[in-house]
């Protein structure tokens, strides 16, 4: 999973959602009874020239084969191919499976691709995004659409952001009817179409909403060219972006069925499994905080004093000395870490337990860079005793008065 570049409250959505790949959100679509192409996901060429048989058999094959990734730019990175024999279907299979894609989604290194959506494809008249998300500046659920859709979005976002529609819904009646279809007439469909677009962004509204979805992104939206059955064209999903609130997997047991642990960032996987919350970031300061909003204050005032985050980390109201030493091993397996920067609150979390489980870790796997602790709260006393008997142990550790003072030192350990 590429590395998170930015920790801004608008972009806190993703660091909170579970991400689906695309022929698992088409199934979702699908089950909404949002029109989208027929087709299968395959891991290997073979099964890709079978599929590719099969969806050609009757009718014109225009077929897409489609790298399936949590990352998107598949299309410019020559991920996404649109083709018309079987044996470029299987000339596009070998080539996606036996390589990394590398887009400006993924890390440099690319991300390898062992899954493959082969789809009947469709003519293009004209390409629309739409998506639904959170706004949180708004505090509701928002319909976002452009009559600009396709590969260019970002683009299109950035330079002419009155080319991006949104429309707020309501929060307990949904999107409603009204607001769809005028929102047809804003994109210019016309005539069928806009009781087709309508249908499908209610159904899409719903499927947000059934499934505690945080995103949901049809980009593009097509619509196919007139033909004796349809004269003013189909409105269809041909790409489809998911992810959910990770808070409400519990009660979403099939969507959490569909988590890809292959596609999450090992440190990041490790730490879910021992019941942290972590998000690995670019900087240089590991940080080990209890409590969400603690951790961003922390992650605030490092930047206010010059400093990175190396990473985000959530040890949770009452985590046991096993899990706290288990992040640490976490943030100290990170090359990129320079210093550590440990900031805890005992509320529920008592400070003497926090500071045995720093000396076990340091035990454990040797703090060779500096650590600066500022512990404050329960037991505090105690703990300080702790890390004082220690300290001859932990050489590079430092203790400090209040937080001003812990970023400052450890960004001047780390510069
Ligand atoms: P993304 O680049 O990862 O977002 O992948 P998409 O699935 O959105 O595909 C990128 C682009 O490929 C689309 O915007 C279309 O222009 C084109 N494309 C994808 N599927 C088809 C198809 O079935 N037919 C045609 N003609 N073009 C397609
Ligand atoms: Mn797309």
């Amino acid at each position: 999973m590429p590395r998170s570049h930015t920790v801004a409250l608008s972009g806190l959505e993703q660091y909170t959602s579970m991400k689906i790949h695309e022929y698992q959100a088409r199934a979702l679509l699908a089950g909404a009874d949002i029109p989208v192409p027929d087709g299968d996901m395959v891991t290997t060429v073979q099964d890709a020239v079978a599929a590719a048989e099969r969806l050609s058999a009757d009718g014109p094959p225009v077929m897409v084969v489609k790298a399936q990734v949590h990352a998107g730019g598949r299309g410019k990175a020559g991920f996404v191919k649109v083709v018309r024999t079987v044996d470029e279907v299987r000339e596009a299979a070998e080539f996606m499976l036996g390589n990394r894609m590398v887009s400006p989604q993924t890390p440099p290194e690319g991300l390898e691709v062992d899954r493959l959506l082969v789809a009947a494809g469709v003519d293009i008249e004209r390409e629309i995004y739409l998506a639904i998300t959170t706004d949180r500046n708004r505090r509701t659920n928002t319909l976002i659409a452009s009559a600009e859709g396709g590969v260019e979005i970002e683009q299109v976002a950035a330079e002419r952001p009155d080319a991006i529609l949104s429309v707020p819904m309501h929060p307990l009646d949904g999107l409603c009817p009204f607001q769809a279809r005028d929102l047809a007439f804003a994109l210019g469909l016309q005539g069928r179409q806009v009781r087709q677009f309508t249908t499908l962004a209610m159904n899409l509204a719903r499927l947000f909403m059934e499934s505690d979805a945080s995103l949901a992104e049809i980009n593009p939206l097509v619509v196919t060219p007139a033909t004796d059955d349809a004269p003013d064209g189909q409105v269809i999903a041909i790409d489809a972006k998911f992810n959910f609130d990770d808070n409400a997997l519990f009660r979403q047991q099939a969507i959490a069925e569909l988590f890809d642990p292959k596609e999450e960032d090992p440190d990041e996987l490790r730490a879910r499994e021992a019941g942290l919350s972590f998000v690995a970031l670019d900087g240089d300061i590991g940080c080990l905080v209890n409590g969400a909003g603690l951790a961003m204050s922390t992650m605030d005032i490092i930047k206010l004093h010059g400093g990175a985050p190396a990473n985000f980390l959530d040890v949770g109201g009452d985590a046991s000395q096993e899990a706290v030493t288990e992040a640490f091993r976490i943030i100290l397996a990170e090359a990129s870490v320079k210093g550590v920067l440990v900031n805890i609150f005992g509320g529920i979390m008592q400070c003497d337990r926090i500071a045995r489980a720093i000396v076990a870790a340091a035990e454990e796997v040797g703090f060779e860079v500096p650590l600066v602790v500022r512990l404050e709260g329960t037991n505090v006393d105690a703990a300080r005793e702790v890390l004082a008997e220690a300290q001859e142990r932990l050489p590079t550790m430092r203790t400090a008065t209040d937080l001003g003072d812990a970023a400052r030192q450890v960004c001047a350990a780390v510069a």
